[in-house]
């Protein structure tokens, strides 16, 4: 699998999906995430689930993390070219690069290399990142890099494991995005007060809210309640290839 990986990079088997944040105020798209596919030349298209957690344990996670960068910074370079007006993009990076000091350094050099404002390129960390005690300082120095660089970041996965409030308190994220199981028994009147606290919590902090794993319209409809400012999820789209992002979602500047 180690040569297949090579070879699937070299010929470009990986492929680039992106799926809108959408604003239920507007309905607007206000940013996307990229997520990565593998297409397989025989087996097809394969989920992150079937081979991140492999190359998160051999450590090609980091260069498959880079090209997924490189990839949307040529993409935005190009929607800039086009005239279009840009959405913030986010991409996930993987614990294994609090390993490399310096690791954000690789990341800014491309942004720069495409001319793409770092303001517009989110990092998004998942939740475990942040419970690691041994990495709790890596990850603080690394959140203050990636802002004096221009990124901004975000804590993905919240609720998916024993979160804690106190994150929010001492890591200085930008948005923070809801785990689906958040919103999975929103029939339930306590599913829904933690919910809106949580919500007013980000806000008093100022930090973005994202639903992520949204289905239903019942489900979009309580999130404009609470003022949550973005959702992910199937309800609008699904993650799709870039040019299908860009004909749906990417307009140009109005005047
Ligand atoms: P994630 O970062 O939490 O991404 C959100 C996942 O939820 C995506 O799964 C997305 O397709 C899925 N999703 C979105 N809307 C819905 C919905 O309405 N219902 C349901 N059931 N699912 C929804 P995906 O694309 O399979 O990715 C799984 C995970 O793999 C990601 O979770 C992320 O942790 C990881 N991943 C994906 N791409 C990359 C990458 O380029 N680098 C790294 N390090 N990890 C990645
Ligand atoms: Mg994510
Ligand atoms: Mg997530």
């Amino acid at each position: 699998i180690n040569e297949l990986f090579e070879e699937s990079l070299r010929s470009r088997h990986f492929r680039v999906y992106l799926q809108p944040k959408v604003s239920p105020r507007t309905g607007e798209a206000e940013g996307a995430e990229a997520l990565v596919r593998w297409q397989h030349p025989e087996r097809g298209v394969i989920c992150p689930s079937d081979f991140i957690p492999l190359f998160e344990r051999n450590g090609k996670i980091c260069r498959l993390d880079v090209y997924v960068f490189r990839e949307v910074c040529a993409l935005m370079a190009k929607w800039e070219r086009m005239g279009k007006r840009l959405i913030p993009v986010s991409v996930n990076l993987s614990r294994q690069h609090f390993r490399e000091p310096g690791f954000l350094e690789e990341f800014s050099g491309i942004a720069k290399q495409y001319r793409v404002r770092t303001e517009m390129l989110e990092f998004e960390l998942t939740e475990s990142i942040f419970l690691d005690e041994e990495q709790i300082d890596v990850v603080k120095d690394s959140i203050h890099r990636m802002h004096a660089l221009g990124f901004t970041c975000s804590l993905d996965d919240f609720g998916s494991g024993f979160s804690s409030l106190g994150l929010l308190k001492e890591f200085d994220v930008d948005a923070l995005k809801l785990d689906r199981l958040f919103f999975l028994d929103m029939h339930s009147e306590k599913a829904r007060d933690v919910i809106a606290c949580l919500m007013e919590l980000a806000k008093k902090l100022n930090v973005k809210t994202v639903a992520e794993g949204i289905e239903e319209p019942e489900q979009v409809e309580y999130l404009r309640q609470v003022n949550c400012d973005m959702i992910q999820g199937y309800v609008y789209a699904r993650p799709m290839p870039a040019d299908a992002f860009e004909e749906k979602y990417v307009r140009g500047i109005m005047v």
